[in-house]
C-alpha cells in the first residue's frame, strides 16, 4: 500500500479481475454510504457487472432489475442460499418457497442472515 494515498485512474475488479476507470459510476466501492471504509485493497476495486448498478431503479422489482442492482457477486450470495433454504424446508414449505417471486426469496435470505440462521 502506497502513502500517502494516491488515487489510482484504473482499479481491478477484485470478482472478475477486469480494470475499471476509478471513478464512481465504475468502481462501485466508490458508491458506498460509508466513503470512509474502502472494502479493497489499494490498486483494486469491483467493477458494475460484478457489484451491482448503482443507477438501476430501486422502484423496479422485477427479477431483471434485482439482478441487475446486486450484480454478479451478490447474485452468487444469495442464490447459493436461497437453495439452503430450499434443502432446509419440509417439503409442503419447500413448495411454497419455490413459488415466491426473486425479491421475496431474497428478502427472507436477507432475514435469515440477520437473524443468525444462516451466514
Ligand atoms: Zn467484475
Amino acid at each position: 500500500m502506497r502513502y500517502p494515498y494516491e488515487p489510482q485512474d484504473y482499479v481491478r475488479c477484485t470478482c472478475c479481475g477486469i480494470d475499471v476507470r476509478n471513478v464512481p459510476g465504475e468502481n462501485v466501492y466508490l458508491n458506498l454510504p460509508d466513503g470512509n471504509s474502502y472494502p479493497s485493497d489499494d490498486g483494486y476495486g469491483m467493477c458494475i457487472a460484478c457489484g451491482g448498478d448503482p443507477s438501476a431503479d430501486v422502484n423496479d422489482t422485477s427479477e431483471a432489475n434485482i439482478r441487475k442492482r446486486l450484480g454478479y457477486g451478490m447474485i452468487v450470495f444469495y442464490n447459493a442460499r436461497i437453495e439452503i433454504m430450499e434443502r432446509a424446508l419440509n417439503p409442503e414449505n419447500a413448495a411454497l418457497f419455490k413459488k415466491l417471486d426473486y425479491a421475496s426469496k431474497i428478502s427472507l435470505v436477507i432475514k435469515a442472515v440477520e437473524d443468525g440462521l444462516i451466514v
